[in-house]
């Protein structure tokens, strides 16, 4: 009976959810639900969420209104302008551009500001008779007076990055959202001047690959809900680099900008479309599954594939993931905290 109550409520609260927008990239569909927003508005979620070019005519005011999912693009774009007219122009070098008009595109002349949606907390929610898990995920870029540390937070737009991720975690019924990025300052002044010194010419690469992560375990300093919230992490560059990296001590991805920072235009517009993009969507989601206490496997095609073996043994990286996998996953989500081994172990383990 309290089971039926609270399934009921939460259908209840879905109904009555603000405005969103859901963008999954490589299907290029959306999930849309406004119910009169200023069109200005609408075009700034989109903008936000794709990282597309966006352009208005000044003085266009309609209000729009609609609600429905897994819409290709330009049909849900038409069905929410109605009457007016618009362009939209899919490129793989420096991102999409839309552009919103009544009668003549040279009109357009107004770039849409972003509207970021609110950070939602973590959320159990029914949709179509699937229990979809939110995980809301803390955002921090490292600040210092080492350039190979210091991450500036306008360089990257991590946006069109989590909607790749939450394109392969939706077989699992996961929904990762960003949170407003914070600064972060290293914990240990002396572990970062030796990070800073690992990029001195002449410092043997081993002598990097023995002490990166010693050092990195203490630049980062330990998140007060260890454990209880997803973390990305920013670091500038890193000095024997890979895409990202899961933590499981500290319960942070972390992340070199560097490696973004080549992905997006001089406007910071990110390349979507491009094979590059969902590359590193899949690497923040493979880092996502080692927080959601997946381990590695020897599978072609799936998510969590060892990066040792891609390169070697001829068996390739996929977005897969099996019964089992999403299982774990789900079950580690539920804890509402990544795995971290003695604070937050991984339920199925047993731990
Ligand atoms: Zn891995």
């Amino acid at each position: 009976m309290l089971r039926l109550f609270t399934i009921a409520l939460l259908v209840c609260l879905y109904a009555e959810g603000a405005d969103s927008l859901v963008w999954h990239p490589k299907a290029r569909t959306f999930d849309l639900n406004f119910r009169e927003r200023p069109l200005n508005e609408f075009l700034g979620y989109i903008k936000s969420e794709t990282g597309w070019e966006v352009k208005v005519e000044p003085g266009l005011s309609q209000l729009v209104d609609g609600k429905f999912r897994g819409k290709p693009a330009a049909d849900a774009i038409r069905l929410m302008l109605g009457g007016t007219q618009f362009k939209l122009v899919p490129r793989i070098q420096g991102g999409t551009r839309l552009t919103v008009y009544s009668g003549n595109i040279k009109a357009a002349t107004q770039e849409v500001q972003s509207v970021v949606q609110d950070a939602a907390a973590f959320e159990e929610t029914l949709i179509e008779g699937e229990l979809q898990i939110t995980l809301p995920v803390k955002i921090h870029y490292f600040k210092s007076k080492y350039a190979s540390i210091n991450a500036d937070p306008n360089a990257t737009d991590l946006r069109p990055l989590f909607a790749g991720m939450n394109e392969i975690w939706e077989v699992a019924n996961l929904r990762f959202l960003l949170n407003q990025p914070e600064l972060i300052r290293a914990d240990d002044a002396s572990a970062e001047r030796e990070y800073a010194n690992l990029f001195k010419p002449g410092v043997p690469k081993a002598y990097v690959r023995q002490h990166q992560s010693r050092i990195l375990h203490k630049v980062l300093p330990d998140m007060p809900d260890r454990g209880k919230a997803f973390h990305i992490v920013l670091i500038y560059t890193m000095p024997d680099a890979f895409g990202a990296v899961y933590l499981p001590a500290k319960g942070v991805i972390l992340m070199p900008q560097v490696k973004f920072a080549k992905l997006i235009d001089p406007n910071g517009v990110w390349k979507d479309g491009s094979p590059v993009f969902y590359a590193q969507s899949n690497i923040l989601a493979h880092e996502m599954g080692h927080a959601l206490s997946l381990n590695h496997v020897v599978t072609q095609g799936n998510l969590m594939i060892d990066g040792r073996f891609r390169e070697g043994l001829g068996i390739g990286p996929g977005v897969d993931l099996s019964l089992e996998q999403v299982e774990k996953a789900r079950n580690q989500a539920k804890t509402k905290g990544p795995y971290v081994p003695g604070v937050n172990p991984k339920p199925d383990a047993g731990e």
